[in-house]
């Protein structure tokens, strides 16, 4: 069930009680894959460091653990394969072997901006997977912000619509769970 997961995380290895601002029912009802079955979508919204990476691992290594296929990788390496896909007419066909996965991974969506065409192939991913199959998205910007790095407001908007139709969108705050970790160190001595 090829994940390509960037390093081990699993949910048993997060620590709820340093994110208040995720709800432990509906983290425990994620947990349990059925958005999968129901192919639909998990936003996490947050600042750097809070655990967004960790979560979404962590959910995929559940969901894969139910049988399903899973794939894993950051928005700027999605954007490179529906690209190269693209250029060499094989679009559709590719889009159509990304259905195949149950579960698809896009992590930090917002730290690189994307051009006009790397945009428009992103809609189509999300309008290809629209109440087929499940896309799991982290980003560090709130929606009001996907215009500026999908470079158009009009293209970010539908994407958003049809992600969020069927999903649980986490907005998460706090600190950064890595600035917590090293005020702690330092605090010690
Ligand atoms: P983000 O993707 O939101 O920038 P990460 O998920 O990469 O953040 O988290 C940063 C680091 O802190 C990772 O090593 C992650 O495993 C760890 N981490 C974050 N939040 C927690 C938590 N609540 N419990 C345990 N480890 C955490
Ligand atoms: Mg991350």
């Amino acid at each position: 069930r090829t994940a390509h997961f960037p390093q081990v995380k699993t949910l048993e290895d997060f620590n709820l009680d340093h994110l208040p601002s995720l709800r432990r029912d509906v983290l425990a009802h994620l947990a349990t894959t059925t958005f999968v079955a129901k192919a639909e979508n998990v936003i996490l919204l947050g600042p750097p460091g809070i655990g967004k990476t960790h979560l979404a691992i962590g959910l995929g290594v559940k969901a894969c653990h139910a049988g399903y296929s899973v794939l894993f990788d950051t928005a700027s390496n999605w954007i490179a394969r529906l690209s190269a896909a693209h250029h060499a007419g094989q679009l559709e066909a590719e889009l159509k072997k990304i259905r195949r996965y149950k579960l698809i991974i896009v992590d930090e969506v917002g730290y690189i901006p994307f051009d006009q065409d790397a945009a428009n192939l992103f809609f189509q991913l999300v309008a290809s997977r629209y109440e087929q199959g499940s896309i799991m998205v982290t980003s560090n910007l709130p929606f009001g912000r996907w215009g500026e790095t999908f470079s158009d407001d009009v293209v970010a908007a539908a994407m958003i619509d049809r992600l969020v139709h069927h999903a649980e969108v986490l907005t998460l705050t706090g600190d950064s769970y890595r600035t917590r970790q090293r005020r702690e160190l330092l605090a010690k001595d």
